[in-house]
């Protein structure tokens, strides 16, 4: 009679027959995985993600062929995907009207965003384009300043004094790394507080650090909005940082901080990385190095916040075994990077309401 039934539950039924058999959580997960079964909240998952490519489908579940089993053992919990690109869209379509708004009120004037760009490095020279494109999108306008690779830390002071000046400029975002000739803090210093969309300057950092108001560094920032869009609770709970970078590592810290969890920071002297991480109720990959942290060092119900993007889309952390161990994972790509680039261009609106409202 098995014959009858779909492929599946044939395969189901001979391996958990009358659903006698009790397997452990890991034994069940090792059928699944061998036949491709998920439980009722995959389906739930991936009835979420199908209105997406079959990539951010397959990372949430596996098969996207579900049937309810009735072991009773089944407590297959598929890491909720906290999809930057998806809320970053969203975010736009407000902005947009924001912008719209501000245009009106303002006799046509759009938020300006300056952008620098210093020398032809191709993957900055992508990452400017990228956030002129945001720009575009949502209707505001852009200035593209593009510098030479001989620049000096003088003549990039200059020009970042001229935007300040300008005020038809509402923010200032200078595209980090700069040539190594230049004082890259020096420069991003001299950007005037309230045009330091990017959160770059140690005058924003000391404030956002103190609780007061500023913007904060666009991609930690962008973590936070996007942990607060899926309700992640933060507070109490245990938050390794592993990178401590003035625009990533140091300000993430500090907001996980302020929003009550317990942070610990790490860096390329600390030792028994794997233990320290392996206590963590969220980690945060900040460190430069493509899949450098391991899925075994993450334990199982984590939030694993991927904030590296390396060529062949990796990120910093091995994300692969964590899609079916940890309760939420940032996907790379799609992630965290579309929330940084939306973090600047919400900023800048933030700015240009400021001043031409
Ligand atoms: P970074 O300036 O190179 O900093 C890397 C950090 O990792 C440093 O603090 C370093 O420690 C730490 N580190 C290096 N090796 C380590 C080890 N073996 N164990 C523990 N810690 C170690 O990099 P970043 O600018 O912060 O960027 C980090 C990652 O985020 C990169 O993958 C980058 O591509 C990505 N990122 C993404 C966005 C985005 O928009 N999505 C934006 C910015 C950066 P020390 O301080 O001791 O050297």
């Amino acid at each position: 009679p098995d014959i009858l039934l779909p492929k599946q539950a044939r395969y189901q039924t001979a391996l958990i027959p009358d659903c006698l058999l009790r397997p452990s959580f890991r034994e069940l997960r090792m059928i699944l995985r061998t036949i491709g079964l998920v439980n009722e909240k995959a389906k739930k998952c991936s009835e979420r993600f199908s209105s997406q490519g079959p990539h951010e489908m397959r990372k949430c579940c596996p098969h996207h062929t579900c049937l309810p089993l009735n072991s009773g053992a089944l407590n297959i919990m598929p890491a909720q995907i906290l999809d930057g690109k998806a809320i970053a869209q969203q975010t736009e379509a407000e902005l947009s009207e924001r912008v719209a708004r501000l245009k009106e009120k303002s006799g046509g004037q759009t938020p300006i965003l300056a952008t620098i760009l210093v020398g032809g490095d191709p993957a900055s020279a992508t990452y400017v384009r990228m956030k002129q494109n945001a720009c575009k999108r949502v209707g505001m306008a852009s200035i593209a300043v593009e510098m030479p690779k001989e620049t000096t830390t003088e003549e990039l002071l200059v020009k970042i004094n001229e935007l300040n000046s300008n005020p038809n400029c509402q923010g200032i975002l200078l595209q980090h790394p700069v040539p190594p000739q230049i004082e890259e803090r020096d420069c991003f210093d001299s950007i005037a507080l309230e045009k330091d969309v990017d959160g770059v300057t140690c005058l924003g950092f000391g404030r956002m650090a103190m609780g007061e108001e500023a913007y904060g560094s666009a991609t930690p920032q962008g973590i936070m909005r996007l942990l607060a869009a899926y309700d992640i609770p933060l507070q109490g709970k245990h938050a390794v940082v592993v990178g401590r970078s003035p625009i990533l590592g140091k300000p993430m810290a500090m907001m996980l901080l302020n929003a009550n969890a317990t942070v610990t920071i790490c860096h390329s002297r600390t030792e028994n990385l794997p233990a320290i991480i392996g206590g963590a109720d969220l980690v945060v990959g900040a460190v430069g190095k493509p899949e450098f942290i391991k899925a075994e060092w993450i334990k199982d119900g984590a939030v694993v916040v991927d904030a590296g993007y390396h060529p062949g889309g990796v990120g910093d952390i091995e994300l692969g075994p964590l899609y079916d161990r940890a309760s939420a994972i940032t996907p790379v790509p799609g992630g965290v990077g579309p929330m940084t680039i939306n973090t600047l261009i919400l900023q800048s609106v933030d700015a240009g309401e400021k001043k031409l409202a």
